[in-house]
């Protein structure tokens, strides 16, 4: 390999500065490995979009940890956001979790808001790394692993390695397969509701997330930490459902909502009443489980791009987190782009299918008959497996 492409010296371009593509750039930076991300908005938008995440400490946790982020993390994560309550739509309740809202034993999954974990990431990250409005448009293969970006802002630039974290739809991805994302036949409606405005809501919900399942249907809250319920209205339907009500203002479709969900228990109802004027349609897609590409010497995937699934097995944002964690350490091991990418699929490939198979199971389990107690059955034997093994 010519000096060149040494491995400090190689152009690694970073398509999108999601929690993924921020976390690999800040992994790489702390091992003095320069690379530049290349974000579709004008400036950081993490705060608008989603809500509370877990971070696992197997996988997000670890992440954070090489990117000399931990500490950090530890002061602004919420250890009682982890309470979990289960019930039907009836409101009977099958789990009720009281988190002991300890961080510092570093167990458990703590919460933080998207916006915020963002922000830590980017606070430590050399901004002169991280270009705004840059919405790739197309890559052109220059042959030997190069290849050349074109952005919709006109600039192009070459780079001897290429990394879409460019989230669900990449525009990478169609260069290493032909296999696109599918509906996976849920459509959730997402909505917010100002916690201390409604105190009966707000002691409902608890400190954590409720989720309600019954008759294929989900009602879902999340308290975050900027003080509102994060509520997603969660139901199977055909993929042209959305398109009949995208024009409906506010209180068409919470009306409609309601309608779907009538003979569900006030305080559940409560979660639609209660919302504010922001309602975030959204249907969410999968690849395929167990999806893999073609190798390519000079580009790979991380994160929804790679592997995008249903939210319900809690793993999207800490695999994204993982592969940047794997990716960066393969980086910096091998002054071999292609070995590198080699070592970082060959072990992504294999977690990232039996997560997205889990996160399969739990969607179909969770829009099933009787689903909260078979879900309570599920997560009882989680629970038991992880006190045999401790
Ligand atoms: C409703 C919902 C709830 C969820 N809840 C959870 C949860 O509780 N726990 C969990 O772990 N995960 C959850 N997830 C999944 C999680 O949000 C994703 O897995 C995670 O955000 C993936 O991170 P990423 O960096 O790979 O992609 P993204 O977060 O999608 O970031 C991609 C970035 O690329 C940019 N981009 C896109 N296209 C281009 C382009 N052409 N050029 C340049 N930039 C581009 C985007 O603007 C964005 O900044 C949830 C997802 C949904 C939909």
């Amino acid at each position: 390999m010519t000096p060149a492409h040494s491995k400090t010296q190689r152009r690694t371009a970073i398509i999108g500065g999601g929690p993924g593509g921020l976390t690999l750039a800040l992994i790489l930076q702390e091992h003095g490995i320069s690379s530049v991300i290349y974000e579709r908005d004008l400036e950081d938008k993490s705060h608008e979009r989603g809500g509370s995440l877990d971070i696992h400490e197997d996988s997000g946790q670890l992440a954070l940890k090489e990117a000399g982020l931990y500490e950090a993390f530890q002061m602004a994560a919420r250890a009682e956001g982890e309470d979990f309550r289960l019930m039907d739509k009836k409101g009977k309740i099958y789990i009720d979790e009281v988190a002991d809202g300890n961080l510092s034993d570093g167990h458990g999954r703590p919460e933080i808001d998207r916006g915020v974990l963002c922000n830590l990431l980017l606070n430590k990250l050399d901004q002169s790394k991280i270009r705004y409005g840059y919405k790739l448009d197309k890559v052109v293969s220059l042959g030997d692993g190069k290849s050349e970006l074109h952005f919709d802002n006109g600039n192009v630039e070459v780079a001897d390695l290429v990394i879409g974290a460019d989230g669900a739809f990449s525009r990478v991805r169609p260069l290493l397969t032909d296999i696109d994302v599918e509906y996976s036949g849920l459509t959730m409606l997402e909505l917010n509701v100002i916690a201390d405005h409604h105190p009966d809501l707000a002691a409902f919900n608890s400190r954590g997330k409720m989720f309600a399942l019954e008759d294929h249907k989900g009602i879902l809250g999340q308290l975050n930490g900027n003080g509102r319920i994060k509520v997603y209205a969660s139901f199977k339907v055909e993929r042209d459902w959305l398109d009949h009500i995208r024009n409906d203002n506010p209180q068409e479709m919470k009306a409609k909502l309601l309608e779907l969900f009538h003979d569900w228990n006030e305080s559940l109802q409560n979660y639609i009443r209660y919302a504010e004027d922001s309602i975030l349609p959204r249907r969410i897609y999968m690849l395929p489980v167990g999806f893999r590409w073609e190798r390519n010497p000079g580009i790979t995937l991380i994160g929804d791009a790679a592997h995008v699934m249903s939210p319900f097995a809690g793993e999207g944002v800490n695999l994204a987190m993982l592969d940047a964690l794997e990716l960066a350490l393969a980086l910096v091991r091998n002054e071999n782009t292609a070995q590198a990418i080699e070592e970082y699929e060959e072990k992504m490939f294999q977690y990232s299918s039996e997560k997205a198979a889990e996160s399969n199971e739990n969607l179909i389990l969770c829009f099933s008959d009787h689903a909260a107690p078979k879900l309570a059955q599920l997560m009882q034997s989680y629970h038991d497996k992880y006190e045999q093994q401790a």
